[in-house]
């Protein structure tokens, strides 16, 4: 029997590309085009083709419903999946992710959709963990309790587990949103105080869903997680200018750098040696990463990037 054809095992990672529009006061050409399924330069007739691409006028609510929906379906399954926003600084990945005061973000969306979905499961009791940390220079510090730092990976039961994580039991949306926003205003704050850029640092939000059938005497407890990430930005390292910048700037694409890695090998169904232990964050997320799992990667090109936007471009054809 071939693994690799079975049709359970197809498609688990889609790839969507969204590029953003003109934002605050840029101004000057938009150096993009989106058609149904491809993005290209305007300079040129080359296409990337994609079954998800999204234009500058598609709203967050509508890439949720098109790509992400499912993920959150199936984690409550008891699937574990994965939801990445990749791309350069300043290409919308924070939008895409949390949204801002006008439209809400893939988070917030997920979070609303799952509680929906667990409400109609009356057949199924569940309990919602959540946890949220930054990775930063390969150090993870949580973003419940930012005294907490230097956080160490150990492997749990089915999936690895941060020590010393806060995971906050959630029974309500407002619940988890809560424990979302602290997160980020932590972030912000951390970055202030530390000097610590968010551009290059990953936020993982990791929302741990637990059910048993209430029918059944036995205690079988299904357990998945659905993880949210807000990556680094993918700009090159190449473009850090001192010594201790560069630093950063390797130790950061660690993460970065073996996510790709490990993505594209499992995009082309790879069976040989995937580098999952080389970096923190495929080490966190490799239950979460291939295998039964689902990932979404959504893209993010900026318009008025070109050189970068092909480097993004790239790495999403790797990816799907
Ligand atoms: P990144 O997280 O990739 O660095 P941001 O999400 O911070 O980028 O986006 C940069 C700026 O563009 C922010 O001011 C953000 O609110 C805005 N922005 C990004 N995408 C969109 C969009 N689709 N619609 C409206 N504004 C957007
Ligand atoms: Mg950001």
């Amino acid at each position: 029997y071939n693994l690799l054809h079975d049709p359970l095992m197809m498609d688990t990672i889609t790839v969507g590309v969204r590029l953003r529009p003109l934002v605050n006061d840029e101004t000057g050409e938009v150096k993009w085009t989106v058609n149904e399924k491809s993005v290209s330069p305007i300079d040129s007739s080359a296409s990337y083709e994609f079954d998800n691409v999204f234009g500058q006028d598609v709203v967050t609510e509508t890439i949720f419903n098109e790509i992400a929906q499912p993920v959150v379906n199936d984690a409550v399954r008891g699937i574990n999946g994965t939801i990445f926003a990749y791309g350069q600084t300043a290409s919308g990945k924070t939008y895409t992710m949390m949204g801002d005061d006008k439209a809400l973000g893939i988070i917030p969306l997920a979070i609303l959709n799952l509680y929906d979905i667990i409400k109609k499961q009356v057949m199924r009791d569940f309990i919602v963990r959540v946890s949220y940390f930054e990775l930063y220079n390969e150090s993870i510090t949580d973003l419940q309790n930012t005294s907490r730092t230097n956080l160490q990976l150990r492997e749990g039961p089915g999936r690895l587990i941060v020590h010393n994580l806060t995971e906050t039991e959630c029974v309500t949306v407002a619940d988890v949103l809560q424990v979302l926003v602290a997160g980020r205003n932590n972030r912000t704050v951390r970055e202030t105080k530390m000097n610590t850029a968010s551009s290059r640092s990953h936020a993982i939000f990791t929302i741990i869903i637990e059910s048993k059938d209430i029918s059944q005497d036995k205690d079988i407890v299904q357990v998945s997680c659905l993880n949210l990430v807000d990556l680094a930005g993918s700009e090159k390292a190449s473009a850090a200018i001192n010594q201790a910048e560069f630093k950063e700037g390797r130790s950061i694409n660690l993460s970065l750098m073996t996510l790709t890695s490990v993505i594209s090998k499992l995009s082309m169904k790879y069976d040989g040696h995937i580098q999952y232990r080389d970096s923190k964050l495929t080490r966190y997320l490799r239950h979460s990463l291939g295998g039964n799992s689902k990932t979404v990667i959504i893209c993010n090109i900026s318009p008025l990037a070109l050189e970068e936007s092909h480097s993004t471009l790239k790495f999403a054809q790797r990816a799907k």
